[in-house]
């Protein structure tokens, strides 16, 4: 019900940025190679994303719209085995309760128009049929407003906006991913499956020529990404990112463990840009701590830190002075 609704919501859509994020990651779900993501006052005015993906069946648009409508899982066993980005069923039925959504879709045939405002569904008819989804969330927070009054600066949530984006984008170099904001072009990414490619995209070119290649393996885990010359650091932990099964996630210990890597090349306070992508049973992880998704519990920590730790001070042993 829309109670019940607007209450995930709080927990699901926090600001404009997780709003990006769960929709961009349905277009991922969704098979999507083109992602185009428009905004306006950092998406507090209006978030647009076009996608290129399967798109939905008339008849089940009303359903996704409805809360633990997920179409990806069916039991609760492929819980511990999900590939997906998405499985709760709460993304679209949140932001919708809390803005008014106007999403055109299709899967190929005849499309689907819904118009939702405030978790209520205003109109459903016909659309032209081009496969894929195109979602419009405007006047996001209007019917919360002490959520509202919580975001901070446009900078602020510009830059969570981006943060999200980025990190799309590096999970997912198969797919071309175009962000802008207010018609000003931030990133733009070709698709073509090469994660430099990505790098060179967020961070530029110079530092991307900066970047290794690591790669590491114990029992349960295949580690790889890249890790930028000790010589190029900066004044923030957020250029480390790490990625479990291509999700992203946030684990202070991992972090911890890549500056350990670089042992005593780091000065105090700096930190170095590193791509980290995990590969492992994903039995061993458990991302529904939170519905953010972002953070996990992991079994077999310790060996999975000292592989990281291990591989990355293997390759700048060289260096240390
Ligand atoms: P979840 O992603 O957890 O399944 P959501 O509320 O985000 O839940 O989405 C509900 C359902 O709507 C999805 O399971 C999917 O079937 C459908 N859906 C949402 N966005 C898209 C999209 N861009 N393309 C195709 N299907 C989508
Ligand atoms: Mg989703």
């Amino acid at each position: 019900d829309a109670l019940s609704n607007k209450i995930a919501a709080g927990e699901v859509v926090e600001r404009p940025a997780s709003v990006v994020k769960e929709l961009m990651e349905n277009s991922i779900d969704a098979g999507s190679t083109i992602i185009e993501v428009e905004m306006e006052e950092a998406g507090l005015a209006k978030i647009r994303i076009i996608d290129n993906g399967d798109g939905i069946e008339e008849e089940d648009v009303l359903t996704a719209l409805q809360r633990h409508a997920t179409s990806k899982i069916k039991d609760e066993n492929d819980l511990f085995r999900i590939r997906s980005l998405g499985f709760r069923g709460e993304a679209l039925p949140s932001i919708a309760s809390v803005s008014r959504i106007e999403m055109r879709t299709s899967t190929g045939d005849i499309g689907t128009c819904v118009i939702v405002e405030g978790g209520k569904v205003n109109t459903i008819e016909k659309a032209p049929g081009r496969k894929g989804t195109d979602i419009i969330v405007t006047d996001l927070f209007f019917n919360t407003p002490a959520r509202l009054k919580y975001m901070k600066t446009i900078h602020t949530e510009l830059g969570n906006i981006t943060d999200v984006v980025n990190r799309l984008a590096l999970a997912h170099p198969k797919v071309s991913i175009r962000l802008s904001h207010n018609g000003r072009n931030l990133l733009h990414t070709n698709g073509n499956g090469d994660v430099r490619q990505v790098l060179a995209a967020i961070y530029g070119m110079n530092v991307v020529k900066k970047m290794v290649h690591i790669e590491g393996n114990s029992l349960d885990f295949r580690i790889n990404g890249y890790a930028v010359l000790p010589e190029v650091t900066r004044a923030s932990r957020n250029y480390i990112s790490t990625m479990i099964n291509g999700r992203f996630i946030k684990n202070y210990a991992l972090a911890k463990a890549i500056q350990e890597g670089y042992h005593t090349l780091l000065p105090i306070g700096r930190y170095p840009i590193v791509l980290l992508n995990i590969d492992m049973d994903p039995m061993l992880v458990d991302v529904n701590v939170h519905p953010s998704k972002m953070e996990v519990r992991l079994s077999k920590e310790q060996e999975l830190n000292e592989l990281v730790t291990d591989t990355i001070k293997a390759e700048f042993k060289s260096q240390e002075l």
